[in-house]
């Protein structure tokens, strides 16, 4: 990755099986679970490492475009790709695209196999080349040492290369054409990937998506960047995974710069996409180092994006390229995902709940404030009353209270102990309207069909069944919708029906999961907030 031009201008066994299985091949990999599986499990840490511990050498002296350790690089990724029998997709069918002055992208594809889809094709690319023994253009210093640039990109090489390596091992072909390219000359403003982009070895017409893995080696708590899914519709859910590890999480961000491979596609009005773990303190500086990496989050970050590149392959369609993305940011992400402030409280007290004293006593919520005006102070309800039970039922279970506070239609009945005093009912009015769901959303013109969550009311439903703002919505009991209107339809139709449970399809920080939300009165939750 190199430096913002901004800041210094002015950077192998399984496989029998499937070869067995013909329908597997005709399907394609994505829609087999099992077969993609087997796959990713090919992908592994020791190859991984084998990869970038050899470019991230000191004998290759830091990959400059050009030098002998860049070239030096370039052949050893030509001899991989002719190891793994891809075509070559360089200049006359080779693997090299030489360009002035002395630099050299390599190229190989794996050719698509549908007859309507062939002709498409994903270019999944990562630079090889780095900045050498660094300087004043290009170092963040010291200078005049080997910057190995593990990270930087040697990373982004070893997962293309092991992606390459774990398709190579099925006899899977992809229904759309994957060219895999290594970018030379990254480093000195992005000339490799401009070059192709200008001198294409493929219809650049027929390119419908770009990936680029640009230093994905320093994954920390799970984190996996994933840039310019704004430059298609719809990109976001293609990307998101139902097998995505549990201590793993995709962040979606808007932001999206200059800083990389994906954007002579992004130019070129491709959509395209930057994977990346992040920035860090040894950012092309002669400290990023092979030891430095997070190879286990290199592996996930690596089995992610090959089961991504395979989706792509083989979906019936891939979205087109979508222009409004050239102005988005994530300032306009602030501003348009900004999520909703509470609901007004509607009854007005606060409270801590008590399972009671001594054995046999009948849990209580003791009132600990009031809301001046508020509904309860106005029906006569006193800092220090216990209320026992709402609407007649006892406060077996510390969300119960708030639970029914939310749905009542108009008013509640407390039963309240005050002091010494008899138990007594009071039939609370209650302010705002019934939350049957507890859920509000938004649309997102990049993602029709998704509504994304901006507030969660707390418990609630949705509340208690772990939603929580930014998630996405996909569909309603297996049903997609086509926009947020037809949602809300469909979640009116099925309360006004008396539904108990709705299963929503979510999707949370790129983990795509079955939602069961449970609409009945609760069993469980935590002590102090305001209605
Ligand atoms: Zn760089």
């Amino acid at each position: 990755m190199q430096i913002p031009v901004i800041i210094r201008r002015c950077a192998k066994a399984l496989l029998l099986a499937i070869a067995l299985h013909p329908i597997i091949a005709a399907r394609g990999l994505a829609a087999d679970a099992a077969a993609l599986e087997a796959a990713l499990a090919t992908v592994t840490a020791g190859e991984l490492k084998e990869h970038a511990g050899f470019l991230a050498d000191d004998t290759l002296e830091g990959r400059a475009a050009g030098s002998r350790g860049g070239r030096a690089a370039a052949h050893y990724l030509a001899l991989r790709l002719k190891e793994a029998a891809l075509q070559g997709a360089g200049d006359r069918g080779g693997y090299q695209q030489p360009f002035s002055p002395g630099y050299v992208n390599v190229l190989g594809k794996i050719a698509g196999a549908d007859p309507e889809l062939k002709d498409e094709c994903i270019v999944v690319g990562a630079h090889y080349d780095h900045v050498g023994y660094g300087s004043r253009q290009n170092s963040n210093g010291p200078i005049g040492y080997i910057h190995n640039g593990a990270d930087d990109n040697a990373s982004g090489v070893a997962a293309v290369l092991e992606m390459i390596d774990a398709l190579g091992r099925t006899h899977w072909r992809p229904r759309r054409t994957i060219l895999f390219a290594f970018w030379d000359g990254e480093e000195i403003n992005l000339l490799g990937s401009r070059h192709w982009v200008r001198q294409p070895t493929v219809p650049l017409s027929s390119v419908r998506l770009a990936v680029n893995a640009d230093m994905v080696g320093r994954m920390t708590k799970g984190r996996l960047e994933i840039e310019g899914t704004r430059t298609a519709l719809g990109l976001r859910k293609l990307l998101s995974s139902e097998r995505l590890p549990a201590d793993m999480w995709l962040d979606f961000t808007w932001e999206y710069q200059e800083n990389s491979d994906h954007w002579p596609f992004f130019e070129a009005g491709i959509p395209s996409l930057l994977i990346h773990t992040g920035l860090h303190q040894d950012y092309h500086r002669p400290s990023d180092d092979l030891e430095k990496l997070n190879i286990a989050g290199l592996r996930q970050a690596t089995a992610y994006t090959l089961e991504a590149v395979c989706k792509a392959a083989d979906a019936d369609a891939l979205p087109s390229f979508r222009p409004a993305a050239r102005s988005e940011t994530a300032y306009t992400r602030s501003q348009r995902e900004a999520p909703l402030g509470p609901t007004p409280p509607r009854l007005g007290l606060r409270w801590d709940w008590s399972a009671g004293q001594a054995e046999g006593d009948e849990p209580y919520a003791v009132v600990t404030s009031l809301t001046p005006g508020g509904a309860a102070e106005q029906a006569g309800v006193r800092v220090g009353d216990r209320i026992v039970a709402v609407d007649g039922a006892a406060l077996e279970v510390e969300t119960l209270l708030p639970a029914a506070v939310l749905r009542a239609r108009g008013e509640v009945t407390l039963r309240i102990v005050r002091g010494s005093d008899e138990p007594q009912d009071l039939a609370v009015p209650l302010a705002g309207r019934p939350v049957e769901l507890g859920l509000s959303w938004r649309e997102d013109a990049a993602a029709p069909g998704a509504a994304y969550v901006t507030r969660v009311v707390p418990y609630s439903p949705a509340a208690r069944a772990g939603l929580a703002v930014y998630d996405r919505m996909y569909a309603v009991n297996g049903e997609p919708f086509a926009d947020g209107r037809a949602l809300m339809a469909r979640v009116e139709s099925l309360l006004e029906a008396g539904a108990e449970s709705i299963q929503l399809e979510i999707e949370s920080f790129g983990h795509i999961k079955s939602v069961d939300v449970d609409l009945r009165l609760p069993s469980g939750g935590n002590a102090d907030a305001t209605l």
